[in-house]
């Protein structure tokens, strides 16, 4: 398998260089030029296996040039019990004989961007390794708050790596920045920017396009990459969760061999659900993919009506992940149900970029729905189904999850089927906890208590852990100071990679 630019501007490269340039030279995104098809034998043989041995399965053909002994030693780095409190990794609790939950979130930053973020690292050390290079990676990195510490407990150590994640100061959550401000690492900078995420974001993007920095990086023997969601590393990890979970429902007996099932996933940037998708493609028996929007439900109008328009204002929400107008994966859903047709996304992302705004033909809508349903959940909703949850099953849903649930409550009335639904279940509750506060316990004592509090709060009326990684983090030691302005993030960075 070798991996091609949605955009049609390269020849096809191998998964390690796909992994190792993030995003192809031509603009576009990489995928897989042909797929392979799991046997619904071997579906059947994870049934009696542990997660480490179904992700060999699934991502040995994903990466195939990468050795068997390679490929384990990334699942073992990665999928250990010293980063997940689950052994596992993504567990499937039961809500209703119909209604499923996969909870993602049992790594170190208690939200599903871990299973990504953790295995992500080392593939790229020895895909650079692969490529003949021998220069230092130093992954740059914004966050708007759930990204940036996944990365940071991703990369922190690694050897031939370094990383630097700015976040805006006063934008994102107090549990958030103090999961940041006590990272550990020898090889780790985390620096507040005196602005919103847009400045943050952009100052990044200036330091990567910067001349005068790449000259002296390279002098140096360092380059910069990125981690974000775009890169096939991370796309690869999510494909496993899937089959994980029809595996654990075969075993469970909820569902007969050869029975279809539906996901239903909270959506952001469309990496998740488009995981999803590619299980499917590659032989997991779906029924219907859901995909569950926020208020910023730019996705839920386009599987409705074709029409993809960013041009709206952009709503902060509770479930600040799924806060996105431009969901970047897209690209590779309409390259894959176009016959791989890269005139026509380019066409469609040339008009997005410069217009907001793109139509696409009916055939490629029919496609597209004919396996996509999708839904958006505004504020109000979102908080009364966690609520109706807890109340009802004692179970305790994040806001993004609720999203999802919410969602599926809609396609359940809207189309009566009644096919057996996985709930991808994005982050703990005890992460976004003063949405999940004032959701079962009301605004006022939400809002009295500051975010710790309120995890000691939520643990002792809803009986569960504080996942290990939240716990006492008001009480860790801060390790990182750094402030600046805009203007001074170029200074920063080179002051820190002694430019
Ligand atoms: C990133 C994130 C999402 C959105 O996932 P995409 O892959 O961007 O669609 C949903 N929920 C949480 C908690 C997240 O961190």
């Amino acid at each position: 398998m070798k991996y091609i630019s949605t955009r049609g501007g390269m020849f096809p490269v191998t998964s390690a260089e796909a992994i190792r340039r993030g995003i192809a030279p031509d603009g576009g995104l990489f995928v897989p030029d042909e797929l392979f098809k799991i046997p619904y034998d071997d579906i059947v043989s994870m049934v009696d296996m542990d997660y480490r041995q179904r992700a060999r399965k699934i991502l040995s053909g994903f990466l195939n040039d990468f050795s068997d002994s390679e490929i384990e030693y990334f699942i073992l780095m990665a999928y250990n019990s010293d980063n997940f409190d689950s052994v596992k990794i993504a567990p499937l609790r039961i809500l209703t004989s119909q209604l499923f939950i996969q909870e993602l979130w049992h790594g170190p930053t208690s939200a599903f961007k871990d299973i990504a973020l953790q295995f992500l690292p080392q593939v790229m050390v020895k895909a650079s390794e692969k490529a003949g290079e021998n220069l230092e990676t130093i992954i740059l990195t914004a966050t708007s708050g759930d990204t940036g510490k996944a990365a940071l407990e991703g990369f922190k150590d690694v050897i031939g790596t370094r990383i630097i994640v700015f976040y805006p100061e006063n934008g994102v959550s107090e549990i958030q920045k103090m999961q940041m401000l006590t990272q550990e690492g020898s090889n780790v900078y985390v620096i507040g920017v005196k602005g919103n995420f847009d400045d943050t974001q952009n100052g990044v993007k200036a330091i990567f396009t910067d001349r005068d920095l790449a000259v002296k990086m390279s002098a140096k023997g360092m380059r910069f990459s990125s981690a974000n969601s775009i890169n096939w590393g991370r796309l690869a990890p999510q494909i496993v969760y899937y089959f994980s979970a029809y595996a654990d429902l075969l075993a469970t007996g909820n569902i007969k061999p050869g029975e279809k099932i539906n996901f239903v996933v909270p959506t952001g940037n469309f990496g998740n659900i488009l995981a999803a998708y590619y299980a499917c493609r590659i032989g997991l028996p779906v029924n219907k993919l859901i995909c569950a929007s926020n208020e910023n439900k730019v996705l839920t109008e386009f599987v409705k009506t074709g029409t993809y328009d960013r041009n709206r204002k952009f709503k902060m929400t509770i479930s600040p992940s799924m806060d996105i107008l431009i969901s970047s994966n897209l690209e590779r859903l309409l390259f894959e149900v176009n016959g791989h047709n890269s005139d026509k996304v380019d066409r469609w992302m040339k008009s997005l970029k410069d217009e907001g705004i793109y139509k696409v033909d009916d055939e490629t809508r029919n496609k597209i729905s004919s396996l996509f349903w999708a839904e958006y959940s505004n504020e109000k909703e979102t908080l009364e189904t966690i609520n109706n949850v807890y109340e009802e099953y004692k179970y305790l849903l994040d806001t993004h999850t609720a999203v999802g649930i919410d969602v599926y409550d809609k396609y359940v009335i809207a189309t009566g089927d009644m096919t057996k639904t996985v709930a991808v279940s994005t982050a703990s509750p005890f992460k976004f906890n003063r949405s999940v506060a004032r959701a079962i316990l009301g605004r006022e004592q939400a809002e009295k208590s500051t975010e710790f509090d309120l995890l000691e709060v939520l643990s002792k009326k809803c009986g569960m852990a504080i996942p290990p990684g939240l716990k006492n983090l008001d009480k860790r030691p801060v390790m990182h100071t750094r402030v600046t302005d805009k203007e001074g993030m170029k200074k920063a960075t080179g002051e820190i990679l002694d430019l």
